[in-house]
């Protein structure tokens, strides 16, 4: 390697690692190779960049794909994708070490969801996980429930499980304040937390699994009129998250289950491996899980004259009208117009967080590399360094003064920037592993960079363009990605 070279790559390490700049003993003595370069002004402010070196998403765990006592049948995709890119680890049946990648999608996630919940009025809280029983032998759910239930008892012998989904809880605690004015409904409470179903055969890893995160939100309203509206609203939102995560998602009538209520629909990805069977008209709008179709032709009861076909579906969400089930057993009441007590009407609303990003990876994915969802991406952009004694290695300076520019004027890619400095590795070896793990942009800093007027080259993971772009370029691309 050159001494100057050598300089500029240590330079660029000591800046990744945010290491204290050289001391500025050292005078200028006219040689690259012995000056203290201060920290440009610029370099402050970009924040410090990630390594892929360094990032803990282990492609090598011990393989325990073939244990199904840990990890099911790796009987789909994205469980498998999802293994092997290091992004999950099966710990115990049904349950995953969830590593730094996929949290920070589930983070995404949780905000876009955040953002539409709160848009309709919803207000976020978090209640325990730990349930007496009490609450669900009053609902008549403790027994219904049955083995599903994840059940324990605390020191004193006093039965607990751990909540699969919250409507006792949620209903004592309105039903504890005793003032709740008509004024104040519709009310949205929320919470997206940690789940427990004692799935008797855990398997397609986040899919179907006995831990699992889960948005669920309740409404109270004053009337069954205004419970419909608040009813639709959160529909409407649901769309709007799935829109934004760019899939397409099948609204369908359902069965009520051991939820109860009058109403219910469910969200379902069209997928292969889907568990649930779905009609659909091929005329109208209509469609429906089998579960609730009680005659056996195949003519649409909606528009009479569609033919329903059958197809399979991922259920990622599901909305449940429940008038007074659970308000009249728990008492929760509101003060009305006419200042008389009167019995709330609710309605419940779950998204499963972890199944939509599984999902997600099932529908949009090859068999070769996942595909995210764009805006809930880990990472958006991979830049790779040349590799360490070819011919573009002097193109490595290139690359931090790219990071600068980047990080200058995109201020919305702050954090979602990797760098790939394994330059001990071919570009073609680290292009394969980028295209597995699915970065929408994947930036390759090689000779096109030392050009009189720069270029790198830039590929499109989603729709797999690969083309030339000068800084400008670069910037005008990359300005339009949508973060979250
Ligand atoms: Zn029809």
């Amino acid at each position: 390697m050159k001494p100057v070279m050598h300089h500029v790559w240590k330079r660029l390490h000591q800046r990744l690692h945010r290491t204290p700049p050289p001391r500025p003993q050292r005078s200028h003595s006219g040689c690259a190779d012995h000056v203290a370069v201060p920290p440009s002004p610029v370099a402050k402010r970009v924040p410090p960049t990630l390594l892929v070196s360094r990032l803990y998403q282990p492609s090598n765990l011990k393989d325990v794909g073939q244990d199904t006592r840990l990890s099911g049948e790796m009987s789909c995709r994205s469980q498998r994708l999802m293994q092997q890119a290091g992004l999950i680890h099966p710990s115990n049946p049904g349950c995953y070490y969830y590593l730094p990648a996929t949290v920070r999608s589930m983070e995404k996630l949780v905000r876009v969801i955040d953002q539409e919940m709160q848009g309709i009025g919803g207000q976020k809280l978090d209640m325990p996980s730990l349930c007496s029983a009490d609450l669900w032998r009053t609902s008549e759910r403790w027994d219904l429930m049955g083995k599903e239930l994840f059940c324990l008892k605390d020191r004193h012998g006093a039965d607990y499980c751990l909540g699969p989904t919250h409507e006792e809880a949620v209903t004592t605690l309105v039903a504890h304040q005793a003032m709740l004015s008509y004024k104040q409904l519709p009310l949205l409470l929320y919470q997206i937390t940690r789940k427990f179903r004692d799935e008797p055969k855990p398997k397609f890893g986040l899919l179907r699994g006995r831990e699992f995160y889960m948005k669920d939100m309740y409404s109270f309203d004053m009337s069954e009129e205004a419970a419909y509206q608040t009813y639709e609203s959160v529909i409407a939102a649901y769309h709007r998250v799935f829109a934004r995560l760019g899939l397409r998602c099948i609204q369908v009538q359902a069965d009520t289950g051991n939820i109860g209520g009058k109403l219910s629909h469910e969200f379902q990805l069209p997928a292969d491996i889907g568990e649930d069977r779905l009609l659909m008209c091929g005329s109208c709008s209509f469609s429906a899980n089998v579960e609730t179709m009680t005659s056996d032709n195949n003519k649409c009861p909606a528009c009479q004259t569609g033919i329903l076909r059958e197809s399979k579906g991922i259920e990622v969400g599901h909305t449940f009208y429940l008038g007074q089930k659970y308000s009249h057993v728990f008492k929760a009441n509101f003060i009305n117009s006419q200042n008389k007590q009167s019995v709330v009407e609710m309605g419940c609303f779950g998204l499963g967080v972890t199944r939509i990003l599984a999902a997600a990876i099932e529908v949009m994915s090859t068999d070769e590399g996942i595909r995210w969802p764009g805006l809930i991406t880990p990472y958006q952009v991979c830049v790779l360094l040349p590799k360490k004694g070819s011919k573009a290695d002097e193109a490595t300076a290139s690359a931090e003064e790219l990071l600068h520019i980047l990080g200058e004027n995109l201020p919305q890619l702050r954090g979602e920037v990797v760098l790939d400095d394994r330059t001990q590795m071919t570009i073609g070896k680290r292009l394969k592993d980028a295209a597995r793990l699915g970065y929408p942009y994947v930036i390759v800093v090689g000779q096109g960079a030392l050009e009189d007027s720069p270029r790198f080259e830039v590929i499109c993971q989603q729709t797999g363009e690969a083309m030339f772009l000068s800084k400008d370029g670069l910037l005008d691309l990359l300005g339009r990605v949508e973060t979250v």
